[in-house]
């Protein structure tokens, strides 16, 4: 069972590792019931602190894990520890190598146009057994969404990667979830993009670091408006902390 829960500007993270968090994902599986899984960085932490809705489904979320070293670095700093940064993509690709060795079905939701069908053709190749029983891009209308959820519902997936980007996949995960019947639903950003070999994750020795941030920045200079919510996240955390 999960341990007690850390919170980190309010949001409840649950301090488990790599392995433990995916130990709590076999266990959600093997339910059978929905549950929601959310890998959350510090913008998310100071998205959700600005809007309600967002900060209700980080509290309900059967598991919340730290995604990169800012989070790491707060509990820390607030005297309340967490194990390990836990990767959102890292822990997505257990789970569906824990899928693949235990023929649970997956659904991949998201990406532009092609991304999710690459991705699966790519996990497949990576995950021998793996069983994809769908893709959706993640550019449907609203008017669709009724129906991008049926036909996820129709395919019975046991785990349901959803990369919407943060916040938007959390918020639709969480409408969607009972109608699904989902054991596993998770938001996991642009990790579609890594699988789909579009996007490339950062050099071993720079992620060793807790560069992965400026690694993707480089990358992708648009991230740099959303990346100012890092300095005002460290701020919020140093003045709870004290000195
Ligand atoms: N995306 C999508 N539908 C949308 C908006 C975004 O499918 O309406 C996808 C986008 O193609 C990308 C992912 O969501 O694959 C967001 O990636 P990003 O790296 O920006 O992740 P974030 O840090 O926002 O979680």
């Amino acid at each position: 069972m999960r341990g007690k829960e850390i919170t980190v500007l309010k949001v409840p993270f649950h301090p488990v590792d790599m392995e433990g968090a995916l130990e709590e994902i076999a266990g959600f599986i093997i339910s059978g019931r929905p549950h929601q899984v959310v890998t959350a960085n510090p913008e998310m932490v100071m998205a959700a602190l600005k809007d309600g809705e967002l900060m209700q489904i980080l509290t309900g979320a059967e598991l919340v894990v730290a995604d990169g070293i800012g989070i790491v670095w707060a509990a820390r700093r607030l005297g309340t520890p967490l194990p390990e940064r836990v990767p959102g993509v890292e822990l997505a690709a257990a789970a569906l190598s824990l899928a693949a060795e235990n023929g649970y079905r997956v659904y991949l939701l998201g990406g532009a146009p092609g991304v999710a069908a690459k991705a699966a053709r790519r996990l497949v190749h990576r995950y021998p057994g793996l069983e994809v029983v769908g893709v959706q891009h993640g550019y449907f209308t609203p008017g669709e969404e009724e129906e991008v959820a049926a036909r996820i519902a129709a395919a019975s997936p046991h785990l349901l990667l959803v990369g919407l980007g943060m916040g938007k996949q959390e918020k639709w995960i969480h409408r969607h979830r009972q109608s699904l019947g989902v054991p596993v639903s998770m938001g996991v950003g642009g990790s579609l993009d890594v699988f789909a070999g579009r996007v490339r994750r950062a050099p071993a020795w720079v992620c060793r670091l807790g560069l992965e941030w400026f690694y993707r920045l480089l990358l992708q200079p648009r991230r740099l408006p959303r990346m100012l919510a890092l300095p005002k996240f460290v701020l919020r955390v140093l003045r709870e902390a004290g000195p």
